[in-house]
């Protein structure tokens, strides 16, 4: 899970937003309550949340990955608008561009109803997930005990098999990468000429590059990418040598 930027709120909601809520609200007063709204016409009062232009919108700012699992379209099931005070419990909140957020099925499906007004999760367009996790091998944990981060691996399921297992795979990339790193820094430091130091430098500098583009902003996963970078020794050994040498 890593911090994200809540994009602009789309024209097509400060167009209809309101004439959107009005309508449900009079399902609500004529119904009794949310819940009592027939499905199909409940369905037809509340699908314009899922708007094109709104998802289109909300994915981007992801760039196309679940906002909780950071998985991509296929892998968690398809990547659908959901709210993050569920729509059955806080009505009010359908519409509400701050209320909505691109999850994948699988995160939905596990969040489901949970009530996030009584019993918080973290919203990633809110607070950022990385002052409050850290990771142990593969599993994804709060730090100092926090209880916000607790319930969110809770809820949204953060260590089940199926998040477990890519993390396994993408660690193992992760590994080799590093070892790829440290050899070459072995290298670099048995060098004896400045032209093979030169050498050697561009070639750290390559790794680097190929390990960093696992921990971007746009990759699956990029949140558990960046804390093994973060610790990872060969790695913070390159970016200081390149910087040294001002590659
Ligand atoms: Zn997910």
């Amino acid at each position: 899970m890593i911090k994200l930027e809540r994009a602009a709120k789309p024209s097509i909601l400060y167009d209809n937003q309101e004439k959107w809520q009005q309508a449900l609200d009079l399902a609500i007063t004529k119904y009794g309550s949310y819940s009592a709204i027939p499905p199909k016409e409940k369905e037809s009062l509340v699908s314009h949340y899922r708007n094109a232009l709104i998802k289109e919108a909300l994915f981007e700012s992801t760039g196309e990955k679940c906002a909780f699992c950071e998985c991509k379209p296929g892998e968690g099931g398809n990547i659908e608008v959901e709210h993050f005070k569920p729509k059955s419990l806080y009505p009010k909140l359908t519409f509400d561009w701050a209320n909505l957020l691109p999850s994948c099925r699988k995160c939905n499906g596990s969040k489901s109803d949970h009530d996030t007004g009584l019993s918080p999760i973290i919203n990633p367009y809110d607070t950022d997930p990385e002052s409050v996790f850290y990771y142990d091998d593969i599993r994804i944990l709060p730090i100092s005990k926090n209880k916000l981060a607790e319930n969110t691996i809770t809820v949204c399921g953060l260590n089940s098999v199926r998040l477990m297992r890519p993390r396994a795979e993408i660690l193992v990339s992760l590994h080799d990468f590093s070892d790829a790193i440290r050899t070459a820094l072995e290298d670099y430091a048995s060098c004896t000429t400045n032209l093979q130091k030169s050498n050697r430098s561009r070639r750290i500098a390559e790794s680097v590059e190929r390990i960093e583009l696992l921990a971007k902003q746009s990759e699956r996963y990029s949140g558990y990418c960046k804390k093994y970078l973060e610790k990872c020794d060969p790695y913070n050994a390159a970016k200081q040598l390149i910087s040294d040498v001002n590659l």
